[in-house]
């Protein structure tokens, strides 16, 4: 079932490439694995899926130790409290919530205290819906917030993560995503340093993921189309 769903995502997004001038391997696949069970996230890392995002703190703390000698690429997606932070770098490889400059220096803080061989790579959150409810930068402010992120030593900035507006019309949709890619454009220009980069755009989910294709994701997320509505 899962093996199954994971094939058919992977079709849509062959499909996708191919119809919108696309390369499939720019496009890394992100297993959104909130509420799902040890038994299916291991049958979806026997898939060869090893790239997953938790959006809570405490179930990947929870989960990891069942998880940790699959050796996976762990993101944490959700919205992050500073008073997590300890909790969440015992495990997260990389941070794709970052949205304000307080909560970027007090990671930064914390790793450089504990000195780690490599910065953490992290992702900018940029609100591109308007929704107050959504959490992220507000997109006028969002180079502003990377410039600051770039000056802290122990991040790396690997590009910008957004999520789409929850609705049908597909208008709106594509909005957000095409405002992330203009943004990834400006921020591109800009001179920074900690070998900052904008490479990574991860956008697009179950319902939306052929519309942040053809705007130029580099990384979707997908829960619900490979484990089920939650
Ligand atoms: C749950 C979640 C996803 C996946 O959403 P689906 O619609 O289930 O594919 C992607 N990104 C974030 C931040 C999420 O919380």
């Amino acid at each position: 079932m899962i093996a199954q769903n994971i094939q058919s995502i992977h079709q849509r997004i062959k499909n996708a490439c191919l119809e919108y001038n696309r390369n499939p391997n720019e496009i890394q696949l992100l297993l959104a694995t909130k509420t799902v069970n040890y038994p299916q996230i291991l049958a979806a890392a026997q898939a060869g899926e090893l790239l997953w995002g938790e959006n809570k703190v405490q179930e990947g703390t929870k989960k990891i130790p069942y998880l940790k000698h699959l050796n996976p690429q762990y993101h944490f997606i959700g919205h992050l409290q500073t008073n997590k932070i300890k909790e969440v770098l015992q495990w997260t490889t990389c941070i794709q919530s970052i949205d304000r400059v307080e909560l970027a220096q007090k990671i930064n803080l914390f790793l450089q205290k504990h000195t780690p061989a490599q910065p953490l790579p992290v992702l900018i959150q940029i609100n591109t819906s308007h929704e107050p409810s959504k959490f992220g930068i507000h997109p006028t402010q969002a180079l502003k917030l990377i410039q600051e992120v770039a000056q802290l030593n122990y991040l790396k900035i690997n590009g910008l993560m957004t999520i789409g507006t929850l609705t049908h019309d597909t208008q709106s949709i594509r909005a957000c995503f095409k405002l992330l890619k203009n943004i990834q454009l400006q921020a591109q220009q800009l001179t920074l340093p900690n070998n900052a980069s904008f490479q990574t755009l991860s956008m697009g989910m179950s319902s939306d993921l052929e519309i942040a294709i053809q705007e130029g994701s580099t990384m979707l997320r997908i829960g619900s189309a490979i484990f089920g509505n939650r």
